[in-house]
């Protein structure tokens, strides 16, 4: 019951009480009248007995149950109607929505016909005068009907239609509002209702509500006990209420189940007798926590009666007693299913990853297993192409070999695009040029390009950074991409590399590449698919074209990772344009860029028939400061000079209809000009012109025209002296050389494979080390034991024992302090693995191919332990001494990194051919005995050669350099012919890594 409910009783009470006092009063002033007045005497019967009934009546209605009140009320009534004289009395209880009136009980006089069945849903509205009366709490007191005023009709008519001559009614009140009405008929005769009677009805009223109300209270409370109780004892969680001193005063069915007891054994035992020794701390905190008045959660494990535990989650909150704490009311959660669930997933979740675990180390080793065939396959296919075959068998070799290509490419790309699934795809964040990057990308497709027939055409904007962070070899794979497609999908035109850029605002670069072609183009329905994975426009396309459908989906994940988008326009049978950005902060540029300057002003005259080409030549060199103009063809450029101002330089093109490079040349020369602006001839067939051709040229570039080649040769012409400044700074080499202190470190290599030896022990001599080399686990045990080193480089995956039980070997033979430096070398570069082999035991870990860098960092790291021995050591195997190598490995690493041997793989056709071309014009130059030209290109070949780590190529070239210089003619015929020998050790040594 609510506060106000619980006032309005009390009124209700003291107001029977005044009632009460009000009776007994009269009843005592009945005597005194008595004594003055006869009547009065009568009338103190009367009172008496009328005391005699309140007094029976309230002592019946106090602690009265459900079941006895109707028979109460009706024996109230009856007692009441025989005391009174009355022919009727009853109650009239209003329905719950106040819109009818229901007899529920009655009593009558001997004789008097019970109106009860009648009177049972009497709509109100139809007794509008009662109605009011009643719910103004008055009383109606009628002596006859005739005292009903004139506008209660219907109240007369139904008063009239059960004979009642006279009647007295007092409504039933509860807090203010009418519940029904009590009263009296007299049907016989009329009758005077005197005060006491009234106020007889009054009091019984105000009795019958009291109980009524008393027992709805309690029903209601009941009721919602019950229903709490229902709740409690059937909720699935256990419930417990513990009292102050943590005593359980309440525990649920689902609680007693989950300890083993029953709820009756658990009353008065303490939630510390069923819970974990474990837990009992958790648990006292918890209790205290909420004395101070918090809620709280936490786990704990019960203990079932058998012994075992029960993981459970308890949520509590205080039990709060008229707003003090009085206990604890606890929720536990039986956490059984969750834990098992949890543990189910766990599992999974751990097989999951060593899944992937395996996945992936099975991609690094197919990765190894088939590029090693691979290079086999077309290492071999080179070497048999230098032998004598005949016409067929060169096709069929030449086709063996393109497929051993492909091959690799689709290896290559299957790889990357799983290491990208897989989330192992790594970008490494390292200065480089835009330029350079751009620039041998192309130099990668235009052999094929130039056997097209097609244009290659190069453009940055000379405001682009040129120096950026970011990947550049993962940059070159996306722009080798775009541009191997761009050639393959077009077979006449040109194909254009531009690379624009913007100033974020964040002070980063958005670096904007497109490349175009003038190729079949793509159907724009096809354009959104072109970037999954496997796709192919059609597939009789590609058995023309070839290709594995991967190469654009790597690249726009790649393009995605720079922090970039990809997309491509496209109109079927108009070409396409392939578009992407990337993100990249401006990197510090080395010093070259300045030299620019002094090509400002410089007038300049571009002549080429491809209108690509001249926009961008002008544009290259508007960028570089010069004033370019353009003409389409021979003629143009013949009345432009007769025309304009004169020229600093002209730049034309070899290939052009009507009138090419060379009959240009030749015009120009026999113009009458003041001054011969100089001619730089481009071409894009890959052979340059030669003999008398060749004077009128001040330089000649084939095509595609690198931009930085072009700057360097204007320069060469325009401001001579320059060019020593523009050559390129050495590589890291020598930096590494000199961070490394003296070599007084004592080396042993665990390696098995002998290429890999070679490599290293290559690697350790550049560094001036030089290292005991061992093919095996126990191998490199034996060793330790003959001697103690500083460094051991330890390869992982070596036969009969590899190098994790090598390390617990070491672990377990040689405290800390006799060990060496311990690294780890693998070549399944996985994510995790470096944590693993440190927690084996190693102190560093490297990933093979194995960088100078990396190197070099970890010996620098290290102090020699041993004090070095005074005595020449006993070397474990022969032939320390260094010859020079066909292949520099450790050249070839510093120069490509991590990627040199795919990237060589790429590069050695080309560098073939190019050996070919050059020894063919060797032959020449030295059958002319023409030293210069020798000497010239001995100096290219040692230039590719060094790009290509063929070290003993190199130095024959710089020998014959030498030779020519001092034209000593017979021992170049002599050594000449000893190139393409060379080059064939090169293919196997590289065949063989
Ligand atoms: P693929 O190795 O087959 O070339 P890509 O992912 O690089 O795989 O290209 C998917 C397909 O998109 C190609 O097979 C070709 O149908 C189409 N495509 C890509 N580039 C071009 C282009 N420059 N011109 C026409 N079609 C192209």
């Amino acid at each position: 019951m609510t506060d106000l409910a619980w006032q309005l009783s009390q009124k209700q009470q003291e107001l029977t009480d005044a009632r009460r006092q009000l009776v007994a009063l009269e009843a005592e002033l009945a005597p005194l009248r008595a004594a003055v007045d006869p009547e009065a005497l009568r009338a103190l019967g009367f009172r008496r007995d009328l005391e005699r009934l309140i007094t029976e009546l309230s002592t019946h209605f106090i602690r009265l149950e459900t079941a006895q009140l109707d028979e109460a009320i009706q024996h109230a009534l009856g007692a009441m109607g025989q005391f009174a004289q009355v022919d009727r009395s009853y109650i009239f209880r209003y329905s719950a929505d106040g819109a009818t009136s229901n007899n529920t009980h009655e009593w009558c006089a001997p004789g008097i016909i019970p109106q009860i069945d009648e009177l049972q849903g009497v709509p109100n509205d139809l007794l509008p005068w009662w109605s009011a009366k009643m719910a103004r709490r008055e009383v109606i007191n009628l002596t006859t009907l005739a005292d009903l005023p004139e506008t209660a009709v219907a109240e007369h008519k139904i008063l009239a239609a059960q004979d009642i001559q006279s009647l007295v009614v007092v409504p039933l009140v509860a807090r203010g509002e009418t519940l029904g009405f009590l009263g009296f008929d007299a049907v016989r005769q009329s009758r005077h209702w005197p005060p006491e009677i009234i106020n007889l009805l009054q009091l019984a009223g105000d009795m019958f509500v009291g109980a009524i109300q008393r027992i709805e209270t309690e029903n209601a409370l009941r009721e919602q006990q019950l229903f709490a109780r229902q709740i409690m004892d059937h909720m699935g969680q256990g419930l417990t209420v513990t009292n102050l001193e943590g005593r359980f005063t309440y525990v649920n069915p689902a609680f007693a189940r989950m300890v083993g007891y029953t709820p009756e054994e658990l009353i008065g035992k303490s939630p510390h007798d069923v819970t974990d020794s474990d837990y009992q701390d958790v648990l006292q905190q918890a209790h205290q926590k909420r004395q101070s008045g918090l809620r709280n959660a936490y786990e704990t494990r019960l203990r079932h009666r058998d012994g075992h535990g029960i993981y459970v989650l308890n949520s509590g909150v205080p039990y709060l007693l008229e707003g003090q704490i009085a206990g604890s009311i606890v929720v536990v959660t039986d956490l059984t299913q969750r834990k098992k669930i949890e543990a189910v997933e766990q599992r999974a979740r751990r097989e999951a990853e060593a899944a992937a675990r395996a996945k992936s180390e099975f991609m690094a080793n197919m990765s190894h297993e088939l590029r090693t065939p691979l290079n086999a396959i077309i290492g071999l296919a080179d070497l048999l192409l230098e032998t004598p075959l005949n016409q067929e068998q060169q096709d069929f070799l030449g086709t063996m070999r393109q497929s051993g290509e492909v091959l690799l490419a689709i290896v290559n790309d299957v790889l990357d695009f799983s290491k990208i699934d897989a989330g192992k795809m790594r970008l490494v964040v390292e200065p480089f040029s835009v330029r350079q990057c751009v620039e041998e990308a192309v130099d990668l497709v235009a052999t094929q390009a130039r056997q097209k027939g097609l244009e290659l055409i190069t453009y940055l904007n000379p405001k682009l950074p040129p120096m950026v962070e970011g990947d550049e070899n993962r940059l070159r794979q996306i722009l080798v991409n775009l541009l191997n497609n761009g050639v393959k999908f077009t077979e006449a035109g040109e194909v254009v590399v531009a690379v624009e850029g913007k100033k974020e605002e964040n002070g980063r670069y958005q670096l904007q590449f497109t490349v175009r072609d003038s190729g079949i183009g793509i159907p724009s329905d096809r354009l959104n698919f072109i970037f999954k994975p496997f796709t192919q426009i059609d597939s009789s396309a590609s058995r023309r074209y070839g290709g594995t459908g991967l190469g654009l989906v790597i690249s726009r994940r790649l393009v995605e990772m720079m922090g970039g988008q990809i997309w491509a326009e496209s109109r079927e049978g108009h070409g396409s344009t392939f578009r992407f950005t990337i993100l990249a902060e401006a990197a510090n540029a080395p010093q070259e860029e300045p030299l620019q300057w002094r090509l400002t002003g410089k007038r300049a005259l571009i002549v080429d028939d491809n209108e690509t080409n001249r926009l961008i030549l002008t544009r290259q060199l508007q960028g570089w400061g010069m004033e370019s103009t353009a003409a389409a063809s021979g003629w143009e450029t013949l009345q432009q000079l007769h025309n304009s101002k004169p020229y600093d330089v002209i730049i034309l093109d070899m290939q052009m209809p009507e009138m090419d490079g060379v009959a240009l040349a030749q015009a120009i020369h026999r113009l009458p000009l003041a001054a011969r602006p100089p001619l730089i001839l481009l071409s894009s067939m890959g052979i340059l012109v030669a003999g008398e051709a060749n004077e009128y040229f001040a330089a000649q570039l084939s095509k595609p025209i690198k931009p930085s080649q072009l700057q360097r040769t204007l320069l060469r012409i325009l401001s001579p002296g320059t060019t020593s400044l523009l050559t390129p700074p050495p590589v890291q080499m020598r930096v590494a050389r000199e961070a490394i202190p003296a070599p007084s470190l004592r080396l042993l290599v665990g390696e098995d494979n002998p290429t890999n030896q070679l490599v290293l022990r290559q690697m350790l001599t550049h560094l001036g080390y030089q290292a005991d080399m061992m093919s095996d686990g126990q191998e490199v045990l034996a060793a330790l034991r003959r001697r103690s080193y500083d460094v051991l480089l330890l390869d992982i995956q070596m036969p009969h024992m590899d190098g994790l039980t090598a390390l617990r070997h070491i672990q377990d033979e040689w405290p800390p302090e006799q060990r060496p430096h311990i690294v780890a070398v693998t070549a399944d570069a996985l994510v995790g693995r470096r944590e693993q082999y440190l927690a084996a035991g190693a102190d560093d870990y490297l990933s093979k191919p194995i960088r100078m860098d990396g190197l070099v960092a970890i010996l620098k790291r290290v102090k020699p332990r041993v004090p070095p021995p005074a005595k020449k050591e006993e070397v474990d195997e022969p032939g320390t001494k260094t010859a020079v190598s066909d292949i520099d490995w450790a050249m070839l690493e510093v120069l490509y990194g991590d990627d040199s041997r795919e990237i060589l793989a790429q590069l050695i056709p080309q560098f073939t051919a190019d050996v070919y071309r050059i020894y063919a014009q060797m032959q020449a130059a030295a059958q002319q005995e023409e030293s210069d030209k020798l000497a010239s290109q001995a100096h290219e070949l040692k230039g590719s050669s060094g790009a290509v780590g063929a070290s003993a190529l190199q130095a024959f070239s710089q020998q014959l350099g030498v030779l020519a210089h001092q034209e000593a003619w017979p021992e170049i015929r002599e050594h000449l012919p000893q190139l393409p020998l060379m080059l064939r050790r090169y293919h196997s040594a590289w065949q063989k890594r």
